[in-house]
């Protein structure tokens, strides 16, 4: 059986712990490799690399870093398809989206080659006689990122850029169920010249994440990831002295006015509901239809279900792969079986397993409302509830309701509606008739509530100000003639 193990120091280094997990196809159901689970000794031999690289590092001009950032955007740009073919083998995610999930990491290290002028200061000239202030940005030193199996190329790149390119060492701790990914990764960043060290990787589960949280050699965590790990991340990072931004789970609502095309919007659920077997943290799980589109919205979405292709990722024909472990099916299905019991109506049941692999179809509920399983839960599969409100304020006054806060969508023609519906959501990211509205690279990315614990969203100009540490620099250079002693307090004259 292939052993996926650890990066460190600028190669790979097997897993020495005894222990390991199992790696699959989902697409077959079958196991493909086993993934070394670290112990604490191996996370602190990958975090003591990192320290010892970052000092030289952190002191590399900006303009060099860019450089080989620069050369890592080439290369990933080269190894899209192998990427994607992991992600896709790992995964279980058809191969389209796996390219999707490939460039959309890749735009963060576009976005991190312009480093020098993301870590522009700012400077006062003459604050009070003679004296001048600047502010600088400067690294943080070892930042230790722990990624979910969702996204296995792009939510490692989200992080990794910006805080390579803000002169930080990396060590990354990637899921333990598609953990291949971040290998090619770690090579490719050794082959565009980052200095061995600067970014290392530990396969791992619980063991390896608590480690990296109370080490004193790490100085802040980015994490990404369920609601209760993010929680726990959060407060066990924070008090352990580290910056945490811990980014959680999500129920994502897309609510429809009885003005917008119906058409249309069943392309959007249907896409957003089962695109990436719903194992998206951006997927919309609810439609909130309000007064007189329910019923043509739900037949319209209904009417389109049988069209979804669900096979194995790597087959052109396939819309829809696997779920990405059996137990995580077993979990998906459980709610479609127990929704008539909580008063639910099941519109299309596709939850009924086929074949080998990890697979299941697209599921429908109706008369789906806030206490029931399928709604206050994220399932993370491909179920979509429909709940039938009668007015905008309910829709708005239900999705405040939530306790998750990452994305939302409204799909309307009403531009007064929409702009009401921007100010008044209690969530991260809006989208107008944008059903998954991820921020591009030159933006952040972030929920509120249960979805982001910690106060700082991911990537973009947020990343940069999450990965740097901010210094004032007061400056006199006194005219000899008009030096004296002062002993007050100093004041601006
Ligand atoms: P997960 O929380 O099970 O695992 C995430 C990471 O935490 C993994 O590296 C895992 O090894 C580690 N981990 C798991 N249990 C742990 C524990 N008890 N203690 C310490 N570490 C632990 O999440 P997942 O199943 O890999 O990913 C799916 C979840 O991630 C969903 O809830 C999804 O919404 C969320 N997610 C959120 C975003 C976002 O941007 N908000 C993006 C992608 C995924």
């Amino acid at each position: 059986m292939r052993a996926i193990g650890n990066w460190v120091g600028g190669k790979a280094v097997a897993g020495t712990s005894g222990r390991t997990a199992p790696v699959y196809d989902p697409a077959r159901g079958v196991q493909t490799a086993e993934v070394t689970l670290a112990s604490a000794d191996e996370v602190d031999t990958a975090v003591t690399s990192a320290v010892e690289a970052s000092g030289e590092w952190a002191g590399w001009p900006s303009s060099r870093r860019a450089a080989l950032l620069f050369r890592l955007r080439e290369l990933l740009d080269a190894h899209r398809g192998d990427l994607a073919a992991i992600v896709t083998r790992e995964h279980g995610k058809v191969l389209a989206d796996a390219q999707g999930e490939v460039a959309r990491g890749v735009e963060n290290v576009e976005f991190a080659c312009g480093i020098p002028h993301l870590l522009e200061g700012s400077h006062s000239s003459d604050v009070a006689t003679g004296v001048d202030v600047h502010t600088v940005l400067q690294p943080l030193g070892v930042v230790a990122g722990i990624t979910p199996f969702n996204f296995p190329v792009m939510v490692p790149l989200w992080m990794m850029a910006n805080a390579l390119a803000c002169g930080n060492a990396f060590v990354l701790k990637p899921s333990e169920k598609d953990p291949s990914a971040s290998l090619v990764l770690a090579e490719l960043v050794q082959r565009a010249g980052f200095p061995d060290g600067v970014l290392n990787v530990v396969q791992g589960d619980a063991a390896a994440v608590d480690a990296l949280l109370t080490h004193p050699g790490i100085d802040a965590v980015p994490f990404v990831g369920s609601t209760a790990v993010a929680l726990h991340v959060y407060e066990t990072g924070t008090r352990h002295g580290k910056r945490v931004q811990a980014l959680g789970g999500a129920k994502n609502h897309m609510v429809v006015l009885p003005d917008a095309d119906v058409e249309a919007a069943a392309d959007a659920a249907v896409s957003a509901a089962y695109g990436s077997a719903g194992e998206r943290c951006m997927a919309i799980s609810v439609v909130v239809t309000v007064g007189p589109v329910a019923d043509p919205l739900l037949d319209a979405i209904a009417k389109r279900i049988p069209d979804v292709v669900v096979g194995p990722g790597a087959e052109p024909a396939s819309m829809m792969g696997p779920l990405i472990t059996p137990a995580h099916r077993e979990r998906v299905r459980s709610y479609v079986e127990g929704a008539p019991d909580e008063g639910a109506r099941v519109v299309v049941d596709g939850s009924a397993p086929d074949g080998p692999g990890f697979f299941v179809g697209c599921s429908l509920l109706d008369d789906v409302k806030p206490g029931m399983r399928a709604y206050d839960d994220e399932i993370f599969g491909p179920v979509l509830g429909v709940v039938r409100v009668a007015t905008f304020d309910e829709a708005v006054a239900l999705v405040n309701a939530n306790p998750y806060g990452n994305g939302v969508a409204l799909f309307t023609r009403d531009g007064g509606a929409a702009r009401r519906f921007e100010r008044e959501v209690e969530v991260g990211m809006v989208g107008i008739n944008v059903p998954i509205p991820v921020p591009v690279a030159s933006h952040s990315f972030g929920g509120w509530k249960s979805s982001l614990f910690g106060d700082s969203p991911i990537y973009g100009p947020e990343g940069i100000r999450f990965y740097t540490r901010p210094k004032v620099v007061t400056t006199r250079w006194p005219d000899p003639a008009t030096s004296v002693i002062d002993l007050g307090f100093p004041t601006n004259r």
